[in-house]
């Protein structure tokens, strides 16, 4: 998952995050048509199980979903729990996944999280923020992530296509990651909330694009109020064929 690179839609340093732009109405509005579009939206991070999910996350910082999917489709049919990591071992583990960005850390990382697993948590993936965050390589982000994902906790893993959407569009405007969460938390209806994260990195990943929002393909296109969006009318309101996985 790629992280925030960029600041400059926040607001600036030192000032009160903005409140957001949109009534609850329309707020409501927004999501029911993200919903309609995709009833059951999917992350793209390949997984069998919560470990592995933790593993894939782990993974992805700085590295696309893709590349990662490609790594561990082999990886994850020999070691899917962390004893079978442990058992791998960091030395093959390295050349699974060589391909990914600062592989060696993460490799690292995966080994002594996998280790921390096995001698507090028995083997298996805690249900709780705090202690996922206990783990070598586990942020408040990919905590998000697995508790949502894993887990079905409504929780929001702000990555770079929701901290931009959430300033550019002033849904939620805040000038880290942490406070465009806590601010999204907050507005977002609590029926739409278990679906959210996932809805609005696909809606920033497939349209509204960090350098050409596609604004004549956005189906909130008429409630939106970022100053430079090119369309005011929105898109037709279709669910849309399901994500092909990489
Ligand atoms: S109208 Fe354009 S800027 Fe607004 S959410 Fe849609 S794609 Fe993004």
């Amino acid at each position: 998952m790629t992280k925030p690179k960029s600041k400059k839609t926040a607001p600036a340093r030192g000032a009160k995050p903005a409140p957001s732009l949109y009534s609850a109405q329309d707020v409501r509005e927004i999501f029911r048509r993200f919903s309609v579009q995709r009833p059951e939206p999917r992350g793209e991070l390949a997984h069998v199980n919560p470990y592995t999910l933790v593993v894939a996350v782990a993974l992805s910082a700085q590295a696309t979903d893709v590349g990662v999917n490609k790594a561990t489709r082999e990886l994850f049919k020999i070691a899917d729990t962390p004893e079978k990591m442990l058992a791998l071992g960091e030395e093959k583990l390295c050349d699974h996944i060589r391909t990914i960005g600062l592989w060696r850390n993460k490799a690292r990382n995966v080994i002594a999280l996998s280790r921390k697993l096995v001698e507090d948590f028995g083997g298996e993936v805690p249900r709780s923020r705090e202690e996922l965050m206990t783990l070598p390589g586990v942020g408040r982000k990919t905590a998000n992530v697995v508790l949502q994902m894993a887990f079905g906790i409504p929780a929001i893993a702000v990555d770079t296509h929701i901290f931009r959407i959430a300033n550019r569009i002033g849904l939620a405007p805040g000038r880290t990651p942490d406070e465009v969460e806590e601010h999204l938390m907050k507005v977002i209806p609590q029926e739409y909330l278990i679906h959210a994260h996932h809805w609005l990195i696909l809606h920033g990943r497939y349209c509204c694009k960090a350098r050409k929002p596609e604004c004549e393909r956005c189906v909130i296109a008429d409630l939106c109020k970022a100053p430079d969006k090119t369309c005011d009318v929105p898109a037709a309101l279709v669910e849309l064929p399901p994500q092909v996985i990489g």
